[in-house]
């Protein structure tokens, strides 16, 4: 053992991960002139747009703005397509900034961090990965992802399945072709709403397992002309500040995700509309209309008004009355969970080639060699789909082996739940910082906004020890109880915490999970400033050594 601990790498920091924040974090701190190792389990850069290849796959906020600020000849230079970029699209763009700024060379691909130990005695972490190698580091930044750990719930008979399987988070590079088969798929969040239209298109048949309807508006998406990309990149100065100061705030349905500039806060009351109003509204705007009222987000009743505007437009748009009714969301309110937008999903089940099977009326029972046997009758098909999500925010985090001081494990600082200081930190392990986790803005943000001030803000405080001469930063634990209270605290109210919302924002997808609500919801404005003013208070809530 204490061989194998002599032959450690040693490095400055060790970043793990090779998604946008990992990159991103290797580009800043290498020009701090820091020495770096990266870890990246896959084969290349761009984390979630690496492993999430599957028809119809992309983002959910405008390219323009999902997109690095941190070089400006970098946004002159990359010209996107589409006003929302398909998943092909965002990782070229991931491999051009790594070929760009030649990222790859300090990086490890294929390799799994499976262990990191703060060692008291050199205040150092010692990094394990799956091929045997041990690092040294000074500081360790888990970029590992907050949507990175896939979950295939153990559905009985799944080993008896005779056709392919395929999790649209690990979905194979080379593609797959389902011209001409049948294909069932499971779930209906954001990956199953985008997948659908596509895999109806391509599948001799389709068949939708969906044990909850989803709220999902349409996403609007076009080619971008040349004029609005030259006027992009001309406001660009002014865009990425608006990003910056933009509140997640409590606006409608909206919601405003945080991070995206000229977000419009919601200011009208659906408590004051009329009915005739409100059916107004719908003739007029569709969907959209329901963005237009502020309450629905904090009064049940606005949002039991708002839930009905939406059935409407659903049935306006299926056609068959039986299929609308079981694509109809109850039981949990509007804005509850992460938003999601889509290209034509309502429509998909107008096509004689999809079945909606509706699991409310009765559920699976199990994975057969042919396809799925529920409480209503079996499906057939050749190939499966899951849709099904992921271990959101922490999976990634716990999946590793992480001891801190007195070799205190993460799993048990976290037994009942997620606790950090600012998503940045967790008392009793130093030196340990966590990109975009538990407790920051997080996945209630254009997460690229969100990333680069979590790495601007780890390299400031690298820097400041450094100059310092100091070793450490440990988060109080003081500190963290503190903003784990004020991030309870500004989420209570709102339908994210109402108690018929079941979303992966409170780790309700994953049996046993603790509920917590998990990003913060006080807004990307005032959480960095919040960060500034700690920092520029010498680290306030941090222990410095
Ligand atoms: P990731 O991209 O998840 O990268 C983390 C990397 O860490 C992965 O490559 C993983 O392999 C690696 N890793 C994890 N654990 C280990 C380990 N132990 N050892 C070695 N490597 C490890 N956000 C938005 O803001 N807008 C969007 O439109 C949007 N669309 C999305 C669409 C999908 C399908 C999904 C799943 C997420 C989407 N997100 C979106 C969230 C998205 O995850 C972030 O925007 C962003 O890409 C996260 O970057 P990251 O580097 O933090 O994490
Ligand atoms: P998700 O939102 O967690 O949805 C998973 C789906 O699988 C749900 O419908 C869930 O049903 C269903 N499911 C899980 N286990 C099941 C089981 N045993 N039987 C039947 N159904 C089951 O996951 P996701 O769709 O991958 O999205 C996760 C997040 O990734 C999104 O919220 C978003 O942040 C990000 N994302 C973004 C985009 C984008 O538009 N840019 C696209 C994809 C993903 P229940 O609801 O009943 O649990």
């Amino acid at each position: 053992m204490s061989s194998a601990v002599e032959k450690a790498r040693e490095v400055d920091v060790v970043i793990v991960g090779a998604g946008f924040g990992g990159m991103y974090a290797l580009y800043k701190l290498r020009n701090s002139g820091l020495n770096l190792a990266v870890i990246e389990a896959g084969s290349d850069v761009g984390g979630t747009w690496y492993w999430n290849r599957y028809p119809g796959a992309r983002c959910d906020v405008p390219s323009i703005e999902y997109s690095y600020s941190f070089s400006d000849e970098l946004q002159q230079e990359w010209n996107w397509t589409e006003i929302m970029a398909a998943q092909p699209e965002i990782l070229s763009y991931a491999n051009h900034v790594a070929d760009r700024f030649d990222l790859r060379k300090d990086i490890t691909f294929d390799t799994r961090v499976t262990a990191a130990h703060f060692q008291e005695a050199d205040q150092r972490w010692l990094v394990t990965t799956d091929s045997g190698e041990r690092i040294s580091a000074r500081f360790c930044i888990m970029a590992t992802g907050c949507l990175s750990v896939p979950n295939t719930p153990e559905i009985t008979g799944q080993e008896d399945f005779q056709g392919p399987i395929y999790h649209t988070g690990r979905w194979p590079a080379e593609g797959v072709d389902f011209t001409g088969i049948r294909v069932g798929l499971i779930g209906t969040g954001s990956s199953g709403v985008q997948s659908v239209p596509v895999l109806a298109e391509q599948a001799q048949h389709l068949t939708v397992f969906q044990r909850t309807p989803n709220y999902t508006m349409p996403a609007g998406n076009a080619p971008l002309s040349e004029e609005f990309i030259a006027r992009a990149k001309q406001d660009y100065p002014e865009i990425r500040q608006q990003q910056r100061a933009s509140q997640v705030g409590i606006v409608g349905y909206g919601f405003g995700f945080g991070g995206i500039a000229g977000m419009e806060e919601a200011t009208n009351s659906i408590l004051e509309t009329t009915e005739e109003q409100r059916a107004a509204a719908l003739e007029a705007k569709g969907f959209a209309a329901i963005r237009d009222y502020a309450d629905i987000q904090i009064d049940p009743q606005a949002n039991e008004l708002g839930c009905e505007m939406y059935r409407q437009q659903v049935r306006r748009i299926v056609d068959d009355p039986d299929t609308a009714e079981g694509l109809l969301p109850r039981d949990y309110p509007l804005g509850c969970k992460r938003p999601v937008i889509d290209i034509g999903y309502y429509e998909a089940f107008n096509r004689d080639n999809v079945t909606l099977v509706d699991l409310r009326k009765g559920g699976i029972e199990r994975i057969t060699a042919t396809g799925v046997a529920t409480e209503q009758g079996d499906f057939e098909f050749d190939a499966l789909v899951y849709a099904t999500g992921f271990d959101a925010m922490t999976g990634a985090l716990l999946s590793m082996d992480i001891q801190g001081r007195d070799n205190q494990r993460l799993s048990e600082h976290w037994q009942a739940g997620p606790k950090t200081y600012l998503g940045l930190q967790m008392s009793g392990f130093p030196n340990l910082f966590t990109i975009t986790g538990p407790g920051s803005p997080s996945v209630l943000s254009n997460m690229l906004v969100s990333i680069e001030q979590h790495v601007d803000w780890i390299a400031d405080c690298i820097n400041y020890l450094d100059q310092q001469g100091l070793k450490t930063i440990e988060a109080l634990p003081e500190a963290e109880s503190e903003w784990v209270e004020h991030v309870n605290a500004v989420a209570e109210g709102t339908m994210f915490t109402a108690p018929s919302c079941n979303s992966w924002y409170l780790g309700a997808n994953i049996p046993g999970k603790p509920r917590i609500f998990m990003p913060y919801v006080g807004g990307v404005g005032e959480y960095r400033r919040r960060c500034d003013e700690i920092a520029d208070n010498g680290y306030q809530g941090f222990a410095l050594g």
